[in-house]
């Protein structure tokens, strides 16, 4: 099939389509109770249970701006058909509620004959993420009219591996090999001509073997087999570590990251005889996760029984929250209220055993207690207010008459 030509951008976001979205939005996501917490400092008592709410949680900005987009592209075409490459945001809450408004969920990084299927009428949604360039370039040749959520600071971390690229350094990406994000910035990591290189580590772990590689050289094959999915193709261990810039996925612990190029710019500058000439490194944690990682430890000073983290199993600031909160106090992670089953049991997801288990005995029978919340960049505050509301219900607490009725349905 011959290519057609990209079809126009269009503003989807004028002000009469915006205050629509926002009336939408706000009765799909808003929540009064925990606007009402927050202004009050973020601590609520009710009765002989305190709820502190970390100061920054849920919804970040580039969340907002992706599903202001998906909801105002319904409206500019309530007609079309409408696919989203992926997830919106890894939270399956909203991910139903954009499924129930009748956009379909393609894959995000869709075969041939899911491509084939699209037509010059369809609308595709490019998640908050952003997309392969790969996939983007198939979409744009099947003329579709694409509307484009990927948040500007995920579009910063491009912008730094394009340029190693250009400047023939190997851009290596601390992130997840399989996470939408990192493999949409490892497609721009290889520069238009596709000839740039890349490396993701994952872990400290796995920096160590690239450091040892950078110092003393390493087993090609074993190297290669190691990091099968999480290189660029020709990637050649031997040619592919003398230049490196660190870059990472917007949603990594800043610790951890920051580790990571401490250790990758003391490799080269050792092997490099004390310069650093051959290292790069810009930091591209967005605020939004920095934030929400910060609230954290500051709420982690006060004396809570226990830490509820609120979100997606898939997304990744949330994992984050989780790995900060268990090193210090018993923290449950919970996709929404549902699961919390009862005073004794609670589902949750184990990210050492990589699935969602039930456990027992999650919440003390103390005559006073205080719970942390917090919550991911996808995570609405509906569902945080539902949580709430279910600690108390299990403490048997009477709920307060002016909480909202927090019933939720998918609304169309
Ligand atoms: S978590 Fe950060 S990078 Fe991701 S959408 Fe939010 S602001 Fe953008």
């Amino acid at each position: 099939m011959s290519a057609t030509p990209a079809r126009k951008k269009i503003n989807l976001r004028t002000p009469d389509v915006m205050s629509r979205v926002q009336a939408q939005v706000e009765s799909h996501y808003r929540s009064e109770t925990v606007e009402r917490i927050r202004a009050q400092g973020g601590v609520m008592r009710q009765g002989s249970t305190v709820i502190r709410l970390a100061k920054e949680f849920g919804f970040c900005y580039g969340v907002e701006r992706a599903i202001d987009l998906a909801y105002a592209a319904r409206k500019v075409f309530p007609d079309s058909r409408i696919s989203l490459l992926g997830e919106i945001i890894h939270n399956p809450d909203v991910n139903a509620q954009i499924t129930a408004m009748g956009i379909r969920q393609l894959a995000a990084h869709p075969d041939d004959k899911d491509i084939a299927t699209l037509t010059p009428e369809d609308v595709v949604l490019i998640p908050a993420f952003g997309a392969e360039v790969s996939t983007v370039e198939a979409v744009k040749a099947r003329g579709c009219q694409i509307v484009d959520t990927t948040c500007g600071d995920v579009m910063s971390v491009w912008k730094r591996v394009r340029q190693n690229a250009a400047e023939s350094v190997t851009s290596v990406i601390h992130g997840k090999a399989i996470h939408e994000e990192t493999r949409a910035t490892a497609s721009r990591a290889l520069g238009p001509d596709r000839q740039g290189q890349y490396l993701i580590v994952l872990d400290l772990a796995e920096t160590d073997a690239v450091c040892e590689a950078i110092r003393q050289g390493c087993d090609k094959a074993v190297f290669l087999q190691h990091f099968q999915n999480a290189i660029s193709p020709g990637f050649d261990p031997d040619i592919h570590l003398q230049r490196i810039g660190v870059a990472n996925q917007t949603t990594m612990l800043r610790s951890e990251t920051e580790e990571i190029q401490n250790r990758i710019r003391t490799a080269i500058t050792e092997r490099d005889g004390g310069s650093s000439a051959n290292f790069r490194y810009f930091d591209t944690i967005c605020g939004a996760t920095q934030d929400r990682q910060d609230a954290l430890f500051q709420l982690l000073d006060e004396s809570l029984d226990l830490l509820l983290v609120v979100g997606g199993y898939n997304s990744s600031n949330t994992s984050h929250l989780v790995e900060i909160g268990e090193k210090t106090i018993p923290t449950w992670f919970v996709r929404n209220a549902d699961c919390l089953v009862s005073g004794e049991e609670i589902r949750h997801f184990d990210l050492h055993r990589g699935e969602e288990i039930l456990s027992a005995g999650w919440l003390p029978e103390k005559p006073s207690l205080t719970v942390g919340i917090t919550a991911g960049a996808s995570c609405p505050n509906n569902l945080i207010e539902d949580t709430i509301r279910r600690i108390l219900e299990l403490r048997g607490e009477q709920i307060d008459g002016e909480f909202r009725n927090a019933e939720r349905e998918l609304k169309a």
